[in-house]
């Protein structure tokens, strides 16, 4: 038997306004090459300077991980050629990160949590781009050096549900603290996976791979199916030695393998040296304290969300697991709506109507005021659930969003009015005199004949639980 033993590296691009050594803005620009400097095109003679913003980021993370923020932290230079890479070396924290020694705590499937402890966080510039374009290669530098913090996880992680629940943590982390938008498609949140095996009680760990940037959950999960596997085989033949190398390998899509890329380059390589053109990155006490100023995050939310407003723990997890998600929930409670209700509203009945047009939250053509007031009208009886749904569904495919004038249109508004409930059950008891007396002798199944019959000829309006009570009154 053996024990998968994984560790993760993150690369997160910072949502800063400019690029991490000179004032370039970070935005997308329509031309290629327009976003540059003489800095960014590492020209002789420019110098570097670091952007405070990104600083602040890094640190916002290390606080939220409770990690070590170093006070003093510097940059390194990594020496390697390529086209997108103008001064062939990539500034980089190699001696002393800015965040050292945090923590994780990533939710598992049978609603327990794990620690996973996270080894450093790391700035780093990010290179260009290169475009291949038939027989021609192109460089575009407006990406050359934005910043990117690198997170690196310690081999905590013991199968690839694990990985994938590390991911989802570590994303959603970083959008609540809004120091990144970590869009896998996009690139900005790119993640290499560090995957070995061992045998069970083996201390010592085995020969780890590197598969390199991959962009989906999904991925990481079947990425490291695949390499596990193949590791076990090779173990199991006795060629572990010779098929299992410290090596980078890429996942493939089509085939679903990963392939070898290129052996492990050792730290001595890349001529690590300090950047003589950088001082080391001291952090001021107003860096701090803008630092510190930090988000509700999701798990102190889960226990508010349970502790607090009484919902349940699953439910919990599903509503912060997105920070969009999470600000739309309270954002009903603003307008009234109750918690538990409006976890069902939110959760089943809006996210269904939306995942079935295609639509994320963000991209909801109802908001939250809108789903909070109408929430607020079910629990009040304005209207039934029913109505609600009826509502729900006009608003899916209609631009109003007057709830209360929705209600009168669609004719949806709840009778509560006991004199009007009442009118209604006594001629339905009247014209079913019979089924009356069965009831009072014994038959008392028939309840829910008289309920079904009293709410048919309300066509629907009338509030259940009224009937329900009205007609107790009545037949006892
Ligand atoms: P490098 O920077 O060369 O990739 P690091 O020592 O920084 O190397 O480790 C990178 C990642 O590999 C870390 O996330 C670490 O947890 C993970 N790792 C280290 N050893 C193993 C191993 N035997 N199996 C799986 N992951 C490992
Ligand atoms: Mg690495
Ligand atoms: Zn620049």
């Amino acid at each position: 038997m053996f024990e998968t033993v994984i560790g993760l590296e993150v690369h997160v691009q910072l949502n800063t306004k400019t690029k991490l050594f000179c004032s370039c803005p970070t935005s997308f620009a329509e031309h290629q090459n327009s976003n540059t400097c003489p800095t960014c095109l590492a020209l002789p003679g420019a110098l570097p300077v670091v952007n405070k913003e990104a600083a602040i980021k890094a640190m916002k993370l290390g606080y939220a991980i409770n990690a070590n923020v170093n006070h003093s932290s510097s940059f390194d230079r990594k020496s390697y050629f390529y086209p997108d890479s103008p001064s062939a070396y990539q500034i980089t924290q190699f001696t002393k990160a800015i965040v050292q020694k945090g923590e994780i705590f990533i939710d598992l499937a049978d609603g327990t949590q794990k620690r996973i402890g996270m080894t450093q966080a790391h700035l780093e510039a990010d290179a260009g781009k290169n475009m291949h374009d038939g027989n021609h290669s192109k460089v575009d530098l407006n990406r050359a050096g934005t910043p990117l913090l690198e997170i690196v996880s310690d081999p905590d992680m013991r199968s690839a549900a694990e990985a994938v629940a590390f991911l989802k943590k570590l994303h959603s982390t970083v959008r609540y603290l809004d120091i990144s938008n970590a869009n896998m498609q996009e690139g900005s949140f790119r993640c290499d996976v560090n995957v070995s095996i061992r045998p069970k009680g083996q201390e010592a760990f085995g020969t780890r791979v590197e598969i390199k940037n991959i962009n989906s959950f999904k991925f990481v999960s079947a990425a490291i199916a695949y390499e596990v596997q193949r590791q076990t085989e090779a173990y199991e033949d006795g060629v572990y030695e010779e098929e299992v190398n410290q090596e980078t390998r890429l996942w493939n899509v089509d085939e679903g393998v990963t392939k070898s890329m290129r052996g492990k380059e050792e730290a001595a390589d890349y001529r690590y040296f300090p950047d003589p053109d950088l001082r080391p990155l001291i952090v001021t006490e107003e860096m701090i304290e803008a630092a510190k100023i930090m988000p509700e995050l999701p798990d102190e939310k889960v226990k508010r969300y349970v502790e607090v407003l009484g919902i349940k723990s699953s439910d919990a997890h599903v509503i912060t697991s997105d920070k969009e998600m999470a600000y739309y929930f309270e954002e009903m409670l603003e307008q009234g709506a109750k918690p538990k209700i409006a976890v069902t509203w939110l959760t089943s009945e809006l996210l269904g109507r939306l995942n079935k047009a295609g639509y994320s939250i963000e991209k909801s053509p109802i908001d939250a005021k809108t789903l909070g007031a109408l929430v607020a009208k079910i629990s009040d009886d304005t209207i039934s659930g029913k109505g609600g749904k009826e509502i729900l569904d006009y608003m899916m495919e209609n631009e109003s969003r007057d709830i209360d004038a929705l209600i009168d249109t669609l004719g949806l508004a709840q009778v509560s009015d006991d004199g009007a409930i009442l009118e209604i059950i006594d001629t339905i008891l009247a014209s079913n005199q019979d089924k009356v007396e069965q009831y009072k002798a014994g038959k008392e199944k028939l309840f829910g004949f008289f309920v079904g019959q009293t709410m048919k000829a309300s066509k629907g309006s009338a509030n259940p639980g009224k009937v329900n009570e009205l007609l107790k009154q009545r037949l006892s």
